[in-house]
């Protein structure tokens, strides 16, 4: 990200030094803004101490683009007007101005996460329904929303343009796989009959769990999206599956009886859960007895040590551009499993090593075959605005990467069993 750049400074430099004093801005008087549902929200703090800076309405953040855009167009002009003063106008100095500014305003931009999680809003829901909508998320990771389990032969191919794609989305497969086994549901000897997907995505794993479980086994899979939905229900009739079901259901008050499943699976879904101890009661509650739990989901590492604040503006930055309230570590998900008082053989692992070239490959897919992005931008309903968004996703995903590559985040795998009634 390129947050410090120079180009940055410039910018910083123009409104504070130009701009300012006439119109009486200053930068850190301008509010936040962003590129993805407009919401607005008062100042919370996050559990370990995070403050979330409020967003404005969509109609105060319209007239302070406007202002923006003025009063960088007025700094143009004066810098302009300065330069006829003493001396002839260059037109590649102007050219080299207007793209330093430009790539400033862009970083500027960049770097303040735009689509925050809002409670009581579905801002999850209308993320993934937008995500469905658009096809661009289906195209490049298939029909699974999480990362993939790389070998040393999947790292070598990340670079191949003849294999990139295809090796990217067999990684996950390989990830059901591993997680099918590292979760030990058939441990005891019997395969799962009744099988939850919480937080399903358009219900690729659902499909595929269908499928290796087979007809005897039945699998549901609950999304707060009912884009999504729709999307896996048509895909699984195209797959001839009928052992598979989706609907859209909140997970932390889900319909199901109590002990209905002999394998709860939630894949990535933890991390967009406003109370992760409900997460896995609810999960707890709906698993019979001697049935498995488990999960996989992004984690930020155990504290103490206390996060730094650069360590914290990171994870901001990461809660507030994909609609997180907030992460907690591996261990966490640990004590709120023992603290169920259902559940044993509790375990948790990091599989950072084995997930973390996912967020690089993901860039270097579109980098092999970005066609349907610039595609989209003549046909989509928001036509070239799916660029900027696109790149907004390049820079989270690089974003990710350094995160989980630094330690601050984790590849959080818990599973359990529940104990007999
Ligand atoms: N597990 C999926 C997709 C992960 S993306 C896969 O393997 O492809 C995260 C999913 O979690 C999305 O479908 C989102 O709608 C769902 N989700 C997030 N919060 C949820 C909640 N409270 N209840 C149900 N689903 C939720």
């Amino acid at each position: 990200m390129p947050r410090s750049c120079v180009a940055y400074l410039c910018f910083s430099a123009m409104f504070s030094g130009v701009v300012v004093p006439g119109n009486g801005f200053t930068l850190s008087s301008l509010p936040l803004r962003g590129t993805g549902p407009i919401v607005q929200r008062s100042s919370t703090v996050q559990p370990h101490g995070i403050h979330r800076l409020p967003l404005q309405t969509a109609s105060a953040r319209k007239e302070h683009v406007s202002v923006k855009m003025g009063l960088a167009s007025n700094a143009l002009t004066s810098l302009a007007s300065v330069g006829a003063l003493s001396m002839p106008v260059n037109p590649v100095v102007v050219l080299a101005g207007a793209c330093i500014l430009a790539m400033s305003v862009a970083a500027f931009l960049l770097n303040k996460p735009s689509r925050a999680y809002q409670a009581g809003e579905n801002t999850v829901g209308k993320e993934y329904d937008a995500w469905t909508e658009e096809g661009i998320l289906e195209y490049y990771w298939g029909e699974h929303i999480h990362l993939g389990f790389y070998n040393k032969s999947d790292i070598q191919n990340i670079k191949n343009p003849i294999k990139s794609s295809a090796v990217f989305k067999e990684t996950k497969y390989k990830f059901i796989d591993e997680m099918y086994k590292w979760s030990g549901a058939e441990a005891g000897g019997n395969k799962p009959l009744k099988v939850l997907d919480v937080g399903c995505g358009i219900g690729g794993t659902s499909r595929y769990l269908a499928k290796k479980l087979g007809g005897d086994t039945k699998v549901t899979g609950i999304t707060l999206s009912p884009n999504q939905v729709q999307r896996a229900t048509e895909l699984a009739k195209e797959k001839g599956l009928d052992n598979v079901e989706f609907k859209v259901m909140d997970a932390l008050k889900m319909e199901f009886p109590d002990n209905t499943f002999d394998l709860v699976w939630g894949c990535e879904s933890g991390e967009h859960m406003p109370d992760k101890y409900k997460y896995v009661e609810e999960m707890t509650r709906v698993l019979k007895p001697g049935g498995t739990l488990v999960i996989a989901t992004w984690c930020q590492r155990e504290t103490p040590p206390e996060f730094t604040e650069s360590e914290k503006d990171k994870l901001k930055f990461l809660y507030e551009e994909w609609a997180h309230p907030y992460f907690i570590s591996i261990e966490e998900y640990e004590r709120h499993c023992k603290k169920t008082g259902k559940l044993e053989a509790i375990s948790g692992a990091n599989w950072v090593k084995e997930t973390i070239h996912a967020w690089r490959h993901s860039i270097w897919v579109g980098i092999w075959d970005p066609w349907i992005v610039i595609w989209k931008g003549f046909t989509s309903k928001v036509g070239p605005w799916i660029w900027w968004k696109v790149i907004r996703e390049i820079v989270t995903l690089e974003r990710m990467h350094r995160a989980f590559d630094s330690g601050l985040m984790t590849y959080g795998m818990i599973r359990a069993k529940k104990q007999q009634a």
